[in-house]
């Protein structure tokens, strides 16, 4: 059998701790691998920027992984509950300490380091959180967090010699004041802001949405496409199959005129105004319902018809509407993620 390596991979999300946990790691004598995983629930853009910019400051290189296709399993279902939004915290954790672990063994490392701080946060960091997702993610003492080594159980780099407890941190709580002292001087620059605020499951509106789709189709018959689509728009519920999302900005008004599959795309050719998707079997009662919708978004004014076109299968058709007045109650009503 192979000696053990002193090798690591540290699983970077971008932000300072797990920077941290592998500048510490690096500093102990370990060869340290970055790996990142792009779960498809991210909120920043850039982030795979973020973290080989990271790889780069601490000299170690990075692994870029998309697991969005995997970790749809860990959203639909999730075995330890979910948070304060949809966010399955704890089955995340678990997820990604072992596809860490799959890279651990690919790359011959020995152990695998996060940046977990002991109670930073309240699902996922406190000691039995920790404790589970070590169990249940199989890597038991060979899934290290150096943060908060000294405060945790005995680990796998212990066991061999290759370091001591007192290598270990001992931070713990949610104060960040230690992070940015360490950062500093370790020569760490600041990249993205610190705790859980850069992942869409924790985002209410979006959780509004999911859950709000979940009522509609049933959590098993819920595809890539449509988590993707939660990300744009205001939406709306027209009736409990039909659904409206009204772009905002530029931006995704782009991301709605391309977004496949087979639903009715709006738009208003005569006046500036947002793309609006209509989802689900709508008749012609909730097509100018869409319609109307959408051009209260537009700069139509008020009161006067406005066109709309409705594209279908290649097929394109004209309604003319009166835009819905700002105090509309429908507004409020029907929209889905207010
Ligand atoms: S906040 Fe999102 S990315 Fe972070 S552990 Fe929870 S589910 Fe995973």
């Amino acid at each position: 059998m192979a000696e053990p390596q002193k090798k690591a991979i540290a699983l970077l999300s971008g932000g300072l701790d797990s920077a941290l946990a592998a500048a510490l790691a690096k500093r102990l004598g370990f060869e340290v691998v970055g790996l990142n995983l792009a779960t498809g629930f991210c909120t920043g853009q850039g982030r795979c920027d973020t973290v080989l910019a990271q790889g780069l400051a601490l000299g170690i290189p990075v692994r870029l992984l998309d697991v969005s296709e995997e970790y749809l399993e860990v959203v639909k279902r999730p075995r330890f509950g979910r948070g304060q939004g949809m966010n399955p915290c704890l089955d995340c954790r678990i997820f990604m300490v072992r596809k860490a672990g799959e890279v651990m063994e690919e790359e011959g490392a020995s152990f695998v380091v996060t940046g977990e701080v002991l109670g930073q946060r309240p699902m996922s960091q406190h000691l039995a959180a920790l404790e589970l997702v070590a169990r249940e993610s199989g890597l038991g003492e060979r899934l290290v967090r150096p943060l908060s080594g000294r405060l945790l159980g005995p680990t796998f780099p212990e066991r061999m010699g290759w370091v001591k407890r007192e290598d270990w941190l001992d931070l713990q709580g949610r104060s960040r004041k230690r992070q940015l002292e360490l950062a500093r001087e370790w020569g760490i620059p600041a990249f993205t802001p610190p705790g859980g605020g850069c992942c869409l499951l924790l985002e209410r509106a979006y959780a509004k949405r999911l859950r709000d789709l979940i009522r509609e189709k049933g959590v098993e018959a819920l595809t890539r496409d449509d988590f993707a689509l939660l990300r744009y728009g205001r939406h709306f519920r027209l009736s409990p199959k039909v659904r409206v999302v009204v772009g905002r900005d530029e931006a995704e008004n782009a991301a709605l005129l391309g977004f496949p599959g087979d639903h009715y795309v709006l738009s208003l050719p005569d006046v500036p105004g947002p793309v609006a998707l209509v989802l689900g079997e709508a008749g012609e009662e909730e097509l100018l319902a869409a319609a109307g919708l959408a051009a209260r978004y537009s700069d139509a004014p008020g009161g006067a018809p406005v066109r709309v076109l409705v594209h279908r299968n290649g097929l394109t058709r004209e309604l003319w509407v009166v835009p819905w007045n700002k105090e509309d109650p429908r507004l409020r009503k029907l929209r889905i993620d207010r």
